[in-house]
């Protein structure tokens, strides 16, 4: 049975019904994934998927995801399969233990068949830094998938696999979502565990998923958040069931547009599409309001202090000592940081150490960090007066589609920018995704929607409702025409 572009609720349905069954669906995606020239898996767990898919088969694994396929992104660790987190310097690491998020997945009975590839350490937007390679955009081999998750939204993109995790720090979830033409959701910070999440930056990162629409992201949510002591920052409150308000009425409820945010620069094809989309949900009943989120442009520089300052700190285990890469022919233990550090990070990541060094050092600290710090909470209070007015934000999700490989690596500033929409969500910690909402020079673009705090359910009824009302999501990439 030909399985690509199935969603996760039709390949539960067709388990259930036992028109197919896990080891089918297990060879057949192992298949699929050989056969593919995106990149997206540096590591592939077959032999152990196989097990898993029998033992679902002979009626031993039950659970909400029980025998389906779906992959890790390559930043959680994984028991006993390597995970490298896109570095040379994790190149060889193989974990004693899962991350919760992957203990919850499994526990839920679902198949990691892999590690899908991504930025090194999560620091980009084009999957370019990966010390395994470029991704490819499965809808055009010459552009990038978005990062840094792009690993994991190519290969739902190109229909390898149903769904994938992903972690977004500022926008790594959204943005590959929207350049790959699928939907993407990043929790409220603290809702889905941290722990065994190899850290980027501590206060920014959180764990999500990708799927081909809403409603299976809410159902992947619903395993993937989770309050756990091993996390100081989880949050506590009450698990929701994320399916639960998913098809209620938007009559009535109101959008807010940020004034701050202008498209009107951006290319003509966003700008169609945001006031099409805008269409949508009035049809729906949906008021759009104007918010105002004063601060906003303050966010791309604060982030750009605030993750290195985190990663700079976070890095500093990798010293050749501990784990993972250790340099050679040493002669004293200083060499064997340097050598060791030198050779097993990339440049992008030495470049956010370098930054993430200087803000927090002494007499630069007041200037950069604590500013930063600063701004983020005037960002955060714009964001909660907003939502005083509005139940959701929409903007577009990043400003333009995907664009060629190598086109932006050799100006990081531009690079940044890409995440010019999504960023100021992590700094302020509440819920976003990007849903598929039309096309620009013939590739995907995305459509943000911002919630306020734990009001992930809310962006996932507008989601649901607005992919009930459209056919975005719908769409794949012409393999063949590419091929
Ligand atoms: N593109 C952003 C960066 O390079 C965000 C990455 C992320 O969310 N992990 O830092």
């Amino acid at each position: 049975m030909n399985i690509r572009f199935k969603t996760l609720s039709e390949l539960k349905k067709l388990l259930e019904t036992k028109e197919i069954s896990s080891c089918e669906l297990v060879s057949e995606t192992f298949k699929n994934i050989a056969s593919s020239k995106t990149n997206s898996f540096i590591t592939l767990d077959e032999e152990r998927s196989l097990i898993k898919a029998r033992a679902f088969d002979e009626g031993k694994i039950k659970g909400d995801l029980a025998g389906i396929p779906i992959a890790q992104k390559d930043l959680f660790c994984t028991k006993n399969l390597r995970t490298t987190c896109g570095s040379r310097i994790l190149e060889n690491f193989i974990p004693p233990y899962d991350a919760t998020v992957v203990e919850n997945l499994n526990a839920a009975g679902s198949i990691c068949v892999g590690k899908t590839n991504m930025d090194e350490f999560a620091m980009g937007s084009s999957n370019e830094t990966s010390y395994y390679g470029t991704v490819k955009n499965p809808w055009d081999f010459e552009r990038v998938p978005g990062g840094s998750s792009g690993g994991s939204a190519a290969a739902v993109s190109e229909g390898l696999i149903c769904a994938a995790t992903g972690t977004d720090t500022g926008g790594s979830i959204r943005q590959p979502a929207a350049l790959c033409g699928i939907t993407g959701i990043k929790p409220t910070y603290g809702r889905a565990s941290r722990w065994g999440m190899i850290a980027f930056a501590s206060s920014l990162d959180q764990a999500g998923t990708f799927a081909r629409n809403a409603e299976d992201c809410a159902l992947l949510l619903n395993h993937i958040c989770s309050h756990d002591t091993k996390d100081s920052t989880s949050i506590s409150d009450e698990q929701e069931n994320y399916l639960e308000n998913i098809d209620d009425d938007l009559k009535g409820k109101k959008i807010g547009i940020v004034k701050e945010f202008d498209i009107s620069n951006l290319n003509k094809e966003v700008q169609d599409s945001f006031e099409e989309s805008k269409k949508i949900f009035e049809a729906l009943g949906v008021n759009f309001v104007e918010v105002s989120l004063p601060n906003i442009k303050l966010s791309v520089p604060t982030y750009y202090v605030v993750a290195p300052a985190e990663c700079s700190s976070n890095l500093s285990r990798f010293d050749g000592v501990k784990y993972g890469y250790r340099a050679k022919n040493i002669n004293n233990l200083e060499e064997l940081y340097i050598k060791s550090r030198s050779e097993g990070f990339g440049d992008e990541v030495k470049r956010r150490i370098l930054i993430g060094t200087y803000v927090l050092s002494a007499g630069f600290y007041d200037a950069y960090y604590k500013k930063a710090q600063q701004s983020r909470r005037m960002i955060k209070n714009d964001f909660m007066e907003a939502f005083k007015d509005v139940d959701i934000i929409m903007s577009p999700s990043s400003p333009s589609s995907a664009f060629k490989i190598g086109s932006k690596t050799e100006d990081p500033i531009e690079m940044y920018l890409e995440d010019l929409f999504t960023i100021s969500a992590n700094l302020a910690g509440v819920p976003a995704m990007s849903i598929p909402h039309g096309f620009a020079y013939g590739l995907p673009i995305g459509l943000q929607l911002m919630g306020n705090y734990l009001e992930e359910s809310k962006i996932l009824n507008f989601a649901h409702q607005y992919q009930k009302n459209s056919d975005w999501h719908i769409k794949s990439p012409n393999l063949e025409e590419i091929s």
